[in-house]
């Protein structure tokens, strides 16, 4: 077989897909996974800084101890990729801060929270910086066994026989829209167009060494707002590391305020907005960091997920959306999606025995 044609192609490498490629590649498929961006992850996202780095998209992992996911806390725990944090986890609202009630622990990755993503890519063939710009159903004599050809920015094309679209719905829109010409149902299309998204954007602030007194005198480590027009999250980034690191705080902003600014050329503005509101309301001197860095996230938390964990199209070729946006929202939600759309794609392919999720960390944790 040709070294670009798979019999899985899996677009995006966030926390679906990776789950997805890697339970497939397990089970003997030839996977790839095409991902636009320079790392894997998505959403579950570390930025690299000056002298530190942070955690500017998932703030930690907290998974159900009940539940089949559980076992990647105890695979990570005994690589010290995690460690307990924020405990507890604090609310502010009008009536002032208080400690919230404890649910599942909740871990921080000292080395950034992309680390368990790459994790979970060990052994799989990504193609990073691959952003994926159109999908023909092939009619290539070469690959008959080939149904998709997939089309990114910067690569020759790739062929596979089943494809799995691992990315938010508005942006699986856009690859699947085109498709409807040939005979993509009005359905399928349309619940890609009802599972919208809300917008956040996060600050990223780092202070010079003397703010960490400031820091120490703080109760908490993290705060949640309950009814703040502009600040939905606050965390003492630099809470989260082991070694000694510059003093960094992540702000995320509400729905409201990241729509108000979402198109703004530049975000220098509203970043300082998000660190007056706080300076104001939770730590003194926060409105004057060394610096200051702000990322838009246009699709950051479902607003309206699908209802089931993954949504198939109604073609004869194999093509399965996952991701976040299919069940629920968060990264559990988006293992299990990426689980479930594996699993639906291996019983309509060879049928193979997949292995569980435990087996997959299990696996993972030998390499
Ligand atoms: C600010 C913020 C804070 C959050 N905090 C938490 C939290 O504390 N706990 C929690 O459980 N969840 C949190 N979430 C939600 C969590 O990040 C997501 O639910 C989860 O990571 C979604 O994973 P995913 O694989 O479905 O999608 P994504 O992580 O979005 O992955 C999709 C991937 O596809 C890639 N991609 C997109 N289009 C293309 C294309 N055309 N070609 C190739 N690649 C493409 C993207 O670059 C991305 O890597 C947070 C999200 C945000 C934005």
């Amino acid at each position: 077989m040709d070294q670009d044609c798979f019999d899985v192609a899996v677009i995006g490498a966030g926390m679906a897909g990776l789950i997805c490629a890697q339970q497939l590649t397990q089970a003997g498929y030839r996977v790839v996974v095409l991902e636009k961006s320079r790392g894997l992850g998505g959403r579950m996202a570390t930025r690299r800084l000056q002298e530190t780095w942070a955690d500017h998209g998932v703030r930690y992992l907290e998974l159900n101890p009940k539940s089949e996911l559980y076992p990647l806390v105890p695979a990570l725990l005994q690589r010290e990729m995690i460690v307990p944090w924020a405990t507890p986890l604090y609310t502010w609202a009008a009536d002032g801060l208080k400690p919230m009630p404890e649910s599942y622990p909740r871990y921080a990755a000292p080395l950034g929270i992309s680390a368990i993503a790459k994790f979970l890519g060990q052994g799989l063939e990504v193609r990073l910086n691959q952003r994926v710009i159109g999908l023909h159903l092939s009619e290539i004599a070469m690959y008959p066994e080939a149904s998709w050809q997939i089309i990114s920015e910067s690569s020759a094309p790739v062929s596979a026989t089943a494809l799995v679209i691992a990315i938010p719905a508005p942006q699986a829109l856009d690859l699947c829209e085109p498709l409807a010409a040939k005979g993509l149902a009005p359905e399928f299309v349309r619940a890609l167009q009802d599972a919208t998204y809300a917008p956040c954007l996060s600050a990223i602030a780092g202070y010079p060494p003397e703010f960490q007194t400031e820091i120490d005198q703080l109760p908490w480590q993290a705060i949640t707002a309950l009814d703040d027009p502009i600040l939905d999250w606050v965390g003492i980034d630099s809470s989260k590391r082991t070694q000694l690191a510059q003093p960094t705080v992540v702000l995320q902003s509400t729905a409201a305020f990241a729509h108000s600014c979402l198109e703004s050329a530049s975000l220098e503005a509203a970043g300082q907005a998000m660190l007056n509101q706080a300076e104001q309301n939770l730590l003194p001197r926060l409105a004057a960091p060394s610096w200051l860095q702000v990322h838009r996230w246009r699709y950051a938390f479902p607003l309206h997920p699908y209802p089931a964990e993954f949504l198939q199209a109604p073609i004869e070729q194999l093509l399965i959306c996952c991701g976040d946006w299919c069940g629920g929202s968060g990264v559990a939600a988006a293992l299990k999606s990426g689980l479930a759309a594996g699993d639906r794609l291996n019983s309509q392919f060879h049928s193979r025995s997949l292995p569980s999720f435990e087996l997959i960390i299990d696996q993972l944790n030998a390499l």
